[in-house]
């Protein structure tokens, strides 16, 4: 809806070999020596930073993570409730909100993920689909049961998970939050240093930082 597009975070390093320059756009002229960059060598040329979000479409068999409001990029701070769903071999999302249990509800096209699957015998996936449709049709998943602080999201993704028995393969699974300390957290963590930078980008046109850091 109008919305510029995300763009994309550049890595190059010019003349010295401790600094990056973040930027969206390679810049006429170097920050550091000043010399016009597209008449002299750059050390490491341009390439792409990997962004930490992905379209929930693309994933299977994912634990799928967004803020509560808005997108990561745009609106996340270390404050914002977080929203969490789980996706089918389809990438259908499936989440549980004040409305009952939602499939494919907008805005979860910059998201991040978890791939649960990493060790997880043939069992569980084989079964994903089905259980998880049946399990989003149980009657725990009304809208008159949801509460914003006991009965939420993160319930009904832990919940299932733990249904298909997941919480054999991962002990963090077992209680709401072991799951966010150990698995939400850490995604949360670095997805948090790439907005950071992102938005240092879009103020500054570019961020230079000493190599170790990227
Ligand atoms: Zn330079």
């Amino acid at each position: 809806m109008g919305e510029p597009p995300d763009e994309d975070i550049r890595c190059f390093q010019h003349c010295q070999r401790e600094v990056n320059i973040l930027c969206f756009r390679v810049p006429d002229f170097c920050p550091i020596c000043k010399a016009d960059v597209r008449k002299s060598a750059s050390r490491i040329p341009p390439y792409l930073i990997i962004s930490p979000f992905t379209d929930a479409a693309q994933t299977q068999y994912s634990v799928v993570i967004k803020p509560t409001i808005g997108t990561f990029l745009r609106d996340y701070t270390n404050q914002s409730n977080l929203h969490v769903g789980v996706t089918d071999s389809h990438g259908t999302v499936y989440d549980y909100d004040e409305d009952g249990v939602n499939m494919n509800s907008p805005g979860w096209d910059k998201c991040v993920t978890l791939d649960l699957t990493q060790g997880v015998s043939d069992k569980f996936i084989r079964s994903w689909d089905e259980n998880l449709l049946v399990f989003s049709q149980h009657s725990d998943w009304t809208k008159c049961r949801y509460d914003e602080s006991s009965w939420n999201c993160f319930d009904f993704v832990i919940q299932f998970l733990q249904a298909l028995g997941m919480d054999q393969v991962y002990p963090q699974i077992r209680n709401r939050s072991t799951f966010c300390q150990e698995f939400v957290r850490p995604k949360t963590y670095k997805a948090a240093q790439y907005i950071s930078l992102y938005r240092d980008i879009k103020q500054l046109g570019y961020v230079c930082q000493p190599s170790q850091i990227t």
